[in-house]
């Protein structure tokens, strides 16, 4: 008996030799790569930070061992969420000042409790808030405009989020610097800082074509290209702006921009509400991408995006929250996906404008070429970073589960992810956040939120 038990062994010794032991194994779940077809029981193989291997979880499981195993079942595991749009520290001024118009809100309120609140503690705790709220609800990769990026870029890194950060170029004193060739200085050592690190990509981010001058853009233009790094602006969201554009170019804000020599394949225009057809043929043309924020154009009644127009013209269409004060009011893209498909079926009366799949393609791939990542992130296959979340979809409000793509964005919510892996390193596990203090960013809210309002007095 005892001898029949060893050569069993010894027959068995090989096949578990030839298993490659790699850092984390997702097993059983639906797999949705987002490059091609769904594996229903389907597993992820991730090693020093990569994808290495996806399938149906009985080919990974015989090629190999996780040092640690996730089992998925009942789940969808899929990209991060890539959010293409937002002013991440600014949830410490969420529900400042809601329902009102754009240039009010902007005024009277966002500015003045910037120029007396926003300091760099006030960013790392604010991004640290943000990044404990992204990382809860599958957000691996951001995309900021907001002041001391280098502070929001630490803490980014810090909470082991992926991002692109964009320090905010405008014609007025600004909370970190006070003129313009100060914010120009300060964006040369920023990028020297940061540039080539793996997860942050600095960024140069003139807040509109009508906050900052032509000359002020023709030189941001420049800098851009001289030191290698994308451009994040909002272009044509309100008709406000359109007007304003109007009266001092007489053109429309994506023309004018174009006119300048602005735009190219390493812009990313926030908004393009209002593009016209002839704007969507020039960005095509000039593969610029465009940030889809729907909560923050309905919740400030900007209006509706032509996304099928420009999705069919060939623009890469990403989606964001935009900011978490007054405009969304949080940064959760799983929202954001429902938003983006039921604010089309409205304003085209078509429901069949844009599909779940659509949406979802736009919150990881789709998000990724926007901003010149998709060779690292966006999709599930053997090679790109890991970057993969696990969404329940067990709960009674995902149940039952016809389609796994509508259960996802119909059904579920941000609250429904519970393991966040970015760059291979877990992030949230079983819905706890392991690299945010949490309950000390939420302590140093409650605080910041009494502070500003004696600032407002
Ligand atoms: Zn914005």
């Amino acid at each position: 008996m005892r001898r029949i038990l060893l050569v069993l062994l010894f027959a068995a010794a090989p096949l578990v030799a030839a298993q490659k032991s790699v850092d984390i194994v997702i097993v059983h779940g639906t797999v949705l790569t987002m490059a091609g077809p769904n594996i229903d029981d389907g597993a992820v193989a991730i090693d020093h930070g990569a994808i290495v291997a996806v399938g149906p979880s009985s080919t990974i499981a015989k090629d190999y061992a996780g040092k640690q195993t996730i089992n998925a079942r009942g789940m969808a595991v899929l990209p991060g969420f890539v959010n293409t749009h937002t002013h991440a520290p600014m949830v410490l001024f969420r529900g400042i000042a809601d329902d009102r118009d754009l240039m009010d809100w902007l005024q009277h309120y966002i500015f003045p409790a910037e120029a007396k609140n926003v300091t760099a503690d006030f960013v790392k705790w604010g991004m640290r808030l943000a990044a404990a709220e992204m990382i809860r609800s599958g957000t691996t990769t951001f995309t900021d405009m907001y002041y001391f990026e280098s502070d929001i870029a630490a803490e980014a890194k810090r909470a082991g989020l992926r991002a692109v950060v964009g320090e905010t170029l405008i014609d007025f004193p600004a909370p970190d610097n006070k003129t313009w060739d100060g914010a120009v200085a300060y964006i040369r050592d920023f990028v020297k800082k940061w540039h080539g690190d793996p997860m942050i990509t600095p960024a140069l981010a003139p807040h509109a074509p009508y906050t900052v001058s032509k000359e002020h853009l023709l030189q941001v233009r420049a800098l851009a290209t001289e030191l290698k790094v994308p451009i994040l602006i909002h272009v044509s969201e309100t008709r406000n702006e359109l007007q304003q554009v109007a009266e001092k170019t007489s053109t429309t804000p994506g023309k004018y921009l174009d006119s300048l020599g602005f735009l190219g394949h390493d812009v990313v225009a926030a908004h393009g509400v209002w593009l016209t057809d002839d704007e969507i043929k020039i960005f095509a043309a000039k593969r610029v991408g465009v940030a889809h924020c729907p909560e923050s154009n309905m919740m400030l009644a900007s209006g509706a995006a032509p996304v099928v127009a420009l999705r069919a013209g060939g623009v890469n269409v990403g989606l964001g929250t935009d900011g978490p004060a007054g405009s969304n009011n949080n940064l959760d893209m799983v929202e954001e996906m429902a938003s983006a498909a039921r604010l089309q079926k409205v304003s085209r009366n078509d429901p069949k404008a844009l599909s779940a799949r659509d949406v979802l393609e736009m919150a990881t791939i789709a998000g990724a070429r926007v901003l010149g990542l998709d060779d690292k992130i966006g999709t599930l296959e053997a090679g790109k970073r890991a970057d993969v979340i696990i969404i329940d979809l067990q709960q009674p409000k995902s149940q039952p589960v016809y389609a796994v793509e509508s259960a996802i964005v119909y059904a579920a919510s941000g609250s429904s992810v519970v393991t966040t892996i970015c760059d291979g390193k877990i992030l949230m596990r079983g819905g706890k956040v392991l690299t945010v203090d949490v309950p000390a960013a939420v302590a140093k809210a409650k605080e910041y939120r009494n502070r500003v309002l004696k600032s407002l007095k």
